[in-house]
């Protein structure tokens, strides 16, 4: 009987695995995972579950009974340490596990400060998996003084919960505005003024030069030389694709397990998917760290397993909750030249950035604004670029544009 492995039980080897079965794979799967808890999904470690406003068992991906309903073999706190892509095995704890097919969901790892500069003391964290979000949820009491090192969504979404717990946070980015990396200034426009309506300091064009403690972290100096007391420190710098047993398999790998359009890695018989895949898509390589792209990516790694021959088309969209405020984005903003905007003027919090390549709408990032996101995911995947100005219309009807 064929036996199929999968090595990382995060959000895309659960989809891999469930889609496996779901095409009717009847052979053995195993899946392992380094994390002592089943596998449940991460966007709420930063959002609800930190704030306090979602237990734990909404976190998991599936219902504890599920695996074993499935027959499929869960294997937990349990790290891959090696694998032999000529013989077809794994070493798994004590275990040398053989595969016929293998794939390698093995997700990513924050990056860290360096020791040199304070980067090991108590009192800093990364926020990646259950319990980072455990160990620091104790941190977040009214009146202390929170670090945030880096303004991306988990910087800020970190800094949402502090400052609705009445901690006095600080945000310091590096770049001259935060969102930089992934958003138009418009957005990063909205959600400082967003922030700094709910207290926080945000310090762009800002890096930390070192923290300071002994054992544990007490202060911090600026790269303006500035000295801040801090009580914890939360360090949002990015992630970085787990490649090292790919990597050890002979598969090439750059910025991720490189995959052709099906998710086949330059190794025979293994695959990747999630966000340590490193995709070939229309000649050029793209890298999507989000939930959907890791459910989407692994379903169709799932069928080519099985023999498909289906090439991967992203359907990229993501969203982040900060205070009451639910950003939602679809497409890819890459090489936009232009952004168009709606307001609404009985709404202050509603707004709605288009953005544009040529006369092409690419992307777009919706703010408490759900009709609009889901109008124009719809008109990004199907390739249409409405007129920005009936985009923009308050009043205008914005189904219409779906049969347009
Ligand atoms: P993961 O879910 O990280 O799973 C990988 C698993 O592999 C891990 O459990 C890891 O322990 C395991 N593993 C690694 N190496 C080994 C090994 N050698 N042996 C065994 N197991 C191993 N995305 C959104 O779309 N929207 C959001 O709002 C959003 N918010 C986020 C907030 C936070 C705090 C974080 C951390 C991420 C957020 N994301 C969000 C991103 C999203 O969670 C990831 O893109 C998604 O989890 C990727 O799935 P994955 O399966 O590739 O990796």
């Amino acid at each position: 009987m064929a036996h199929f492995v999968v090595v990382g039980a995060g959000q895309a080897g659960v989809a891999l695995v469930a889609r496996l079965r779901a095409e009717g794979f009847d052979g053995e799967i195993t899946l392992i995972g380094a994390e002592p808890v089943p596998p449940y999904q991460r966007p709420p470690l930063s959002k609800a579950y930190l704030l306090g406003d979602m237990p734990l068992e909404r976190l998991m991906l599936r219902g504890a009974d599920w695996y074993a309903a499935n027959n499929i073999t869960l294997m937990l706190n349990t790290a891959v340490t090696a694998i032999d892509a000529a013989a077809q095995t794994v070493t798994a704890g004590e275990q040398v596990i053989p595969y016929d097919e293998l794939a390698f969901c093995t997700g990513s790892s924050p990056r860290r400060l360096p020791a040199t500069i304070g980067g090991a003391l108590n009192g800093v964290y990364t926020v990646r998996d259950l319990s980072d979000a455990d160990a620091m949820a104790p941190e977040f009491t009214a009146g202390r003084k929170l670090l945030v090192v880096g303004g991306g969504y988990i910087g800020l979404e970190a800094a949402a919960v502090a400052a609705k717990k009445g901690v006095e946070v600080t945000l310091v980015e590096m770049a001259p505005r935060i969102l930089q990396r992934v958003a138009c200034e418009q957005t990063s426009d909205y959600f400082r003024a967003l922030h700094t309506a709910h207290g926080v300091t945000i310090r762009e064009n800002t890096g930390l030069a070192r923290l300071i403690g002994d054992g544990r972290v007490t202060g911090a100096e600026l790269s303006d030389g500035t000295h801040l007391d801090v009580d914890f420190v939360i360090v949002g710098v990015g992630i970085a694709p787990e490649t090292a047993l790919a990597e050890m398999a002979g598969a090439a790998c750059n910025n991720g397990i490189d995959t052709d359009s099906h998710g086949r890695t330059t190794t025979p018989h293994i695959w990747a998917a999630g966000d340590c895949a490193n995709l070939m898509l229309d000649g050029a390589r793209i890298r999507i760290e989000s939930v959907g792209n890791a459910i989407d990516q692994a379903e169709t790694v799932a069928r080519n397993m099985l023999g498909a021959d289906m090439a991967y088309a992203p359907k990229p969209w993501f969203w982040s909750d900060q205070y009451d405020v639910k950003l939602q984005i679809a497409g890819l903003n890459t090489g936009y030249d232009a952004v168009h905007v709606k307001t609404d003027p009985d709404n202050p919090d509603f707004r709605v950035h288009w953005y544009f390549a040529g006369d092409r709408l690419i992307a777009v990032d919706a703010m408490n604004a759900p009709r609009d996101y889901m109008v124009g995911k719809r008109l990004i995947e199907a390739g249409k670029s409405p007129a920005p100005e009936l985009l923009t219309d308050p009043s205008g009807d914005l189904k219409a544009l779906l049969r347009g």
